[in-house]
């Protein structure tokens, strides 16, 4: 018996940190703990994937309602009601905290309520009281960005997004990363005037280019004020809501102002400094293919890790960390060709290299694309099309990066991410049937490169 309090103390229960106390008390009878400070679940469940899927499926009713005519249906007059929609999210989310209670509770894991912070190597304190533990894992997730401008007291992030008392008439959403389209096409589906303004001159910085223009081609077709090489420089309260002036000069009003300009790691007062622990300039805890951080008692992954910011990859490592500690394996996490689905309006769903990679680390790669209306749309009457695109290495006939634009993509993408991970070729996508008829049917009939 060891003399510390716990084997494993945690601090957060999010993605990662509730995997990892979980599994380290079920699986390997470790005496663990883990702190939160906000919501059991962290920000996937309270303010992140679940409510923001949730107002994805609710934004796309007025689409449906609208196409559904096509198809012999007299919708009548239909209506928005916020309130409703902001109700039962949350009466989902307390359910879904309850779930994560029970599932710690019954895991055997002790739940300290509170913000912690850590004092030594082996060390945590919560609202005043000291726990010594042989390990500390360091889950404490991000926190939103909103850069210094005149005016920042004003606006809102996703954190308050997901809790406003009324559906703004008129938003501007600035960033162009995951955060911000997907508010954008939530906003806007459900009935607000929606301008997106991004700093540079295409929005989704580091996906595949033709995915990044035929998203924004879909998104303006909707209506959405879509705006490149945009930013705020100042914002001012007035009578009439929000007025934001930008940098050309030019000024826009609008209702709500919500940044989405990138997640940092949540470290303030956390005491990592004072313990020892490197971090890198935006706070991110830096961590060796073990996820140790430069105190060896002291563990950190997830979001504060500043990695890959998703769910899976957050419990993946939560697995491999506790699997590796506890059960003598020498796990790594692999972090190549991770699937990934933005929820914008269409979805992209995208899984291993964009074109611009591959033709760097391959020289000569041969492209499929397929670009057309889905199906649905020639009754529905909406112009919305669906791009799939295939990024094949030439010398070998891998398929080294999978794209799509359209409904579902993310649902397809998944199930295609298992044929890329496990290095499919362009000979075994073509030796696959079809089902017939859905969109997902093309990754496997095309059969023409577009270019090499
Ligand atoms: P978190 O889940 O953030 O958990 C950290 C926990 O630590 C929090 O509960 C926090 O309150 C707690 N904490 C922090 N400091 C302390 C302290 N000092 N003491 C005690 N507790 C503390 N990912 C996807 O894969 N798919 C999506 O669709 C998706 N959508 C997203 C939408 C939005 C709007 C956002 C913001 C994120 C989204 N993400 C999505 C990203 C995903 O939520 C994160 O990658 C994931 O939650 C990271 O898990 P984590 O365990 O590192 O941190
Ligand atoms: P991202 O890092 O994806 O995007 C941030 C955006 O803000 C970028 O377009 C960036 O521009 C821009 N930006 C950064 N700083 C400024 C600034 N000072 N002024 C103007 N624009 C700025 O962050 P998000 O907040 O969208 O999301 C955080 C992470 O959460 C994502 O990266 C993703 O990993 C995860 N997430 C996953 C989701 C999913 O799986 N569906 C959904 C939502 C979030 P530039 O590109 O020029 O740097």
């Amino acid at each position: 018996m060891s003399s510390f309090d716990y084997d494993l103390f945690v601090i957060g229960a999010g993605s990662g940190g509730v995997r990892a106390s979980r599994m380290a008390a079920s699986k390997f009878g470790k005496r663990v703990a883990v702190a939160e400070d906000l919501h059991l679940g962290g920000t996937c469940v309270n303010v992140g994937c679940v409510p923001k899927k949730l107002m994805v499926y609710a934004s796309h009713y007025s689409e449906d309602f609208h196409e559904a005519r096509g198809f012999g249906w007299t919708v009548g007059d239909s209506s928005f009601d916020w309130k409703t929609l902001i109700a039962n999210k949350d009466k989902e989310i307390s359910r879904l905290n309850g779930i994560y209670e029970n599932l710690l509770s019954n895991a055997g894991v002790d739940l300290v309520e509170g913000r912690a912070t850590v004092v030594d190597a082996h060390t945590v304190e919560v609202a005043g009281k000291r726990y010594s533990a042989e390990k500390i894992l360091v889950a404490v997730g991000g926190w939103p960005m909103v850069p210094d401008i005149p005016g920042k007291e004003h606006v809102i992030t996703s954190n308050e997004a997901f809790y406003l008392a009324d559906l703004p008439k008129r938003v501007i959403v600035v960033g162009g990363g995951y955060i911000a389209v997907e508010f954008a096409g939530i906003f806007n589906g459900l009935g607000s005037q929606v301008t997106q303004l991004y700093r540079g001159p295409l929005f989704l910085r580091g996906f595949d280019q033709d995915v990044r223009e035929f998203l924004a081609g879909e998104m303006r077709k909707k209506e959405i004020d879509l705006r490149f090489d945009s930013n705020i420089a100042s914002v001012e309260k007035t009578d009439s809501g929000l007025l934001a002036t930008l940098e050309d000069g030019s000024t826009l009003e609008a209702d709500v102002i919500m940044y989405a300009t990138g997640r940092a790691p949540k470290v303030d007062g956390l005491g990592l400094e004072q313990a020892g622990v490197e971090m890198r300039g935006n706070g991110a805890v830096v961590i060796n293919d073990d996820f140790q951080t430069s105190v060896p008692s002291i563990y950190a992954l997830g979001d504060v890790t500043d990695r890959i910011q998703l769910t899976p990859v957050a419990i993946a490592e939560a697995m491999i960390l506790v699997h590796n500690l506890y059960g003598g394996e020498g796990r790594k996490m692999d972090y190549s060709d991770i699937p990934t689905a933005v929820f914008s309006q269409p979805n992209i769903g995208t899984v291993g290299l964009t074109e611009e990679e591959a033709r760097k680390k391959y020289g000569e790669v041969v492209i499929y694309k397929s670009e057309f209306r889905p199906m649905k749309h020639t009754l529905s009457g909406s112009d919305e099309r669906t791009l799939m695109k295939l990024i094949v290495d030439k010398a070998s006939d891998r398929v080294v990066g999978l794209h799509m634009v359209g409904p579902d993509a993310g649902e397809i993408t998944q199930g295609m991410g298992i044929a890329i991970k496990a290095g499919a070729t362009k000979a075994d996508f073509d030796a696959t049937i079809g089902i017939h008829p859905t969109s997902a049917e093309e990754f496997v009939t095309m059969r023409e490169p577009v270019s090499s």
